[in-house]
């Protein structure tokens, strides 16, 4: 078989299935999909009605019959029919028209992750197309590659994957995770304290693509050099039913998610704390790689350094580091193939 009957006829494909985000890497083409993990369904009819970005914009705007959900949201498969669906039309989106005969997927998964969610993944990407070979890899993982960090040397490497619906916190060496925690709280929670900050404070109701452009905009973990910048919101009052508007600062918005934030530095607390003295020695060397988009919270390197006393790093493109990862193992299979998931 010649090189092009090969690239014609296989198509390996890594994929970040994530809470917030689904991407797809397909070798020598680099990332090809890169869309929200949501999914519009006809409840009456069961199909699937739109995925990703246009799913996205039905969010709160569908009639009675179609739901427009975001089937990982909770950090764990929620559902595992949706996430089949969803995920089945994510991968034909990213194959395009061809046709194909065989391929390798390795897919990053939560790691909470069971094995009866895993077996129904596999079956929904083997009905997706012709695939030779799943290979799952737990999510900090792959971004820890994605990352480059060291994984395959015997030093310890701390990295901290932020993501929507949970913050994964591992120490890794050798290529396995030595400790890690999974933690619910992340991105979404921030977003949300923001909801319920403007409520209680100012009545106000707003959605949560707002919330997210406020987290986004004025957001920030730490003191900034914004410091005195302000920011108009609108929305609706909660007693009139009416439009409104109130004017926030950087300084409130810090305060009112400085709790929710504060839960994500404990869980990396926590895992410092149980790390085995060689490989803390390595992290406090080296320092803490942040990853996943919750990484992009304005300052939050900041507080963790100064909390934990750890030179605090962001990858380079944290929303990627768990899709190049998974990128990375296909590409160069024979030395990071150990890190997937045993089966
Ligand atoms: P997942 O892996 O769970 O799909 P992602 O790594 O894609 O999650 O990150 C999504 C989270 O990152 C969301 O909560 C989103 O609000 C947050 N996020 C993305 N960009 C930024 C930013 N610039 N500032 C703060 N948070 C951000
Ligand atoms: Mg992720």
């Amino acid at each position: 078989m010649g090189f092009f009957d090969r690239v014609s006829e296989s198509q390996d494909m890594g994929i970040d299935l994530g809470t917030a985000n689904t991407l797809i890497y397909i070798p020598g083409k680099n990332i090809v999909f890169d869309e929200p993990s949501i999914i519009a369904i006809d409840d009456d009819t069961n199909k699937t009605i739109a995925t990703g970005k246009e799913a996205q914009k039905m969010l709160g705007r569908t009639p009675k019959n179609v739901r427009t959900v975001r089937p990982l949201k909770d950090g764990v498969i929620t559902d595992v029919k949706e996430t089949e669906m969803m995920l089945r039309d994510f991968i034909k989106k990213a194959r395009g028209n061809n046709n194909l005969t065989r391929s390798r997927i390795v897919i990053g998964v939560p790691s909470g992750i069971t094995s009866v969610e895993e077996k129904a993944l596999k079956d929904a990407m083997e009905i997706s197309g012709a695939i030779d070979n799943i290979d799952f890899i737990d999510e900090p993982v792959a971004a820890a590659i994605g990352a480059g960090l060291p994984v395959d040397e015997p030093v310890g490497s701390m990295i901290v994957d932020i993501g929507g619906g949970t913050t994964e916190v591992a120490v890794l060496s050798l290529q396995g995770i030595v400790i890690s925690d999974s933690v619910r709280i992340a991105g979404d929670e921030v977003t949300e304290a923001i909801k319920r900050y403007l409520k209680r404070t100012y009545n106000l109701i707003i959605g949560e693509r707002t919330a997210e452009q406020i987290k986004m905009e004025i957001g920030s973990a730490y003191p900034t050099d914004n410091d005195q910048e302000n920011m108009e919101i609108r929305g609706l009052n909660i007693v009139s039913g009416l439009p409104k508007t109130v004017t926030i600062s950087v300084e409130e918005i810090r305060e009112c998610i400085a709790d929710t934030v504060e839960l994500i530095v404990d869980a990396i607390k926590k895992i410092l704390e149980q790390t085995p003295p060689e490989l803390a020695g390595d992290i406090i060397d080296r320092g803490i790689m942040l990853a996943g988009g919750g990484a992009l919270l304005k300052g939050l390197d900041s507080l963790i350094a100064n909390e934990t006393g750890i030179i605090t790093h962001i990858a380079p493109n944290p929303l990627k580091c768990v899709v190049y990862g998974t990128g990375k193992v296909l590409e160069d299979y024979d030395r990071l193939g150990r890190t997937s998931r045993k089966k």
